[in-house]
């Protein structure tokens, strides 16, 4: 097959990939040959199901603490190059009108995913940049005139490449960690650990959670190391489900569990079901309840009703006895269960059902200002393949539209451009 010759290739056509390929082919004009691949047969699956079909573009504050992987610093340094207010300026300028809601997330004001994925394409293609799908890269070599990148019924020598495909997190959208194994290809490192980040939790077959399917309700989550250690703290709510637990929080919470046990070190997680009370304040308002007052009455309103004859149950406390009737040793089960609940996660629902990978490539291999590698010149890297993986919330995106800023420009720039 010939080999076709192009300026710049970006791998990947995802929110990194898109973002990079509209200010690359901006910002180099007319007259360079840049062209944008996508192993999927339908581009852009990851932005439809994002946020339930709405699409949390972003956060209305987004800072280096909402993202876990690589330095601190170095995300910073990316983020600030195209900030939140940069990102809704494009997206506005491309008729996409971002709303904030109560939780900080930012929405699309039609509430679909579709406007958003519809005007990166737009985008795309008005910057002069050609996409073509399916088409699934499978080897990238450095030779000395340039890249020779290679798929099935695909072959190009190109200057500069920008891979961006992403992580392992939702296989079936294309991202299925191939890009993972290229860089390797080229001499980079990945993270030892690579593993999902926001997925919901298993819990144990026997865990009377499993019974609670359907039930809802805010909670204070915290993962603690073996030592005793507060690794990660999250409020928001909980979702029980048959196989265990999912919610924001949980998703939250899910990337430092599995980060601190594929480090050898046994982590669990401990629920607070009364996040807004303390508990030594709880403790007084029993010591001082009416005589008459059950454990049900007691906690009724406070919790939904299931949920709270559950845990009831798992403390050993009848609903019908009464507060002041407990022995301090009954007070204090209740205390802890009501209090420092611990779960038994005996796994994770993998890739198929998580929002991000932990892991890949890190930042520390990569020039922040261009995202150009420092192992492989002329390679660029943007969004999930990095080391970098945000909280619930618009944060991911936000990687992926700062780093793919920030590597189309640099890219745009070696071709001649005005960037
Ligand atoms: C269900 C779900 C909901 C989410 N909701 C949100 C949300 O509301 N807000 C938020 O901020 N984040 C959300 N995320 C996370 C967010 O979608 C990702 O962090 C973000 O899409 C990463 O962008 P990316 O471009 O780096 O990678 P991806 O979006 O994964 O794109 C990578 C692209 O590369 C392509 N590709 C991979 N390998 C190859 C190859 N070898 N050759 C050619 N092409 C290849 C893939 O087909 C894919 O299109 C969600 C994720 C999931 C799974």
């Amino acid at each position: 097959m010939r080999r076709e010759s192009i300026d710049v290739l970006v791998v990947g056509a995802g929110a990194a990939g898109l973002m990079a390929s509209v200010h690359a082919g901006r910002a180099a004009g007319p007259d360079a040959r840049i062209v944008a691949v996508d192993g999927a047969r339908k581009v852009g699956m990851k932005i439809l199901v994002a946020g339930g079909g709405r699409c949390n573009v972003t956060h209305h504050e987004v800072l280096p603490e909402d993202y876990a992987g690589s330095s601190r610093n170095a995300i910073r340094k990316v983020l600030r190059a195209y900030p939140v207010e940069a990102v809704v300026d494009f997206f506005a300028a491309e008729g996409v009108r971002l709303k904030r809601e109560e939780t900080g997330k930012l929405f699309p004001t039609t509430d679909r995913a579709r406007t958003v994925l519809d005007a990166l394409l737009n985008a795309v293609s008005s910057a002069g940049v050609e996409l073509r799908h399916p088409i699934r890269i499978e080897s990238i070599e450095r030779r000395d005139d340039g890249f020779h990148v290679t798929g099935p019924g695909f072959a190009a020598n190109a200057g500069r490449v920008v891979l961006c495909t992403g992580g392992k997190a939702l296989p079936k959208s294309g991202s299925d960690g191939m890009g993972l194994e290229i860089v390797r290809s080229l001499g980079h490192s990945v993270t030892e650990a690579v593993h999902p980040a926001l997925v919901p939790l298993i819990l144990a077959e026997a865990d009377p959670i499993r019974e609670l399917g359907g039930i809802a309700t805010p909670v204070r989550l915290s993962v603690r190391g073996e030592s005793g250690r507060n690794i990660a703290e999250y409020t928001a709510p909980m979702l029980c489900t048959h196989f265990g637990i999912s919610g924001p929080v949980v998703l939250d919470a899910s990337r430092h569990l599995l980060s601190a046990r594929a480090a050898g070190d046994q982590a669990e997680a401990f629920v607070r079901w009364l996040p807004e009370e303390d508990r030594e304040g709880f403790e007084r308002t029993m010591i001082g309840a009416p005589s008459g007052m059950t454990c049900q009455s007691m906690l009724k309103g406070r919790l939904p009703d299931r949920l709270l004859r559950a845990l009831l149950h798992v403390s050993g406390v009848e609903p019908t006895d009464r507060v002041r009737g407990l022995t301090r040793e009954r007070r204090r089960a209740l205390l802890d269960v009501l209090f420092d609940h611990p779960l038994v996660v005996v796994g994770d629902r993998g890739y198929t059902f998580a929002e991000a990978t932990a892991g890949g490539v890190p930042l520390s291999e990569i020039r922040l200002d261009s995202m150009e590698s420092r192992v492989v010149p002329g390679l660029h890297l943007a969004g999930e393949i990095c080391d970098v993986d945000g909280r619930v919330g618009g944060f991911n995106f936000q990687w992926a539209w700062a780093s793919g800023w920030v590597a189309g420009r640099a890219v745009a720039a070696t071709v001649g451009a005005t960037a």
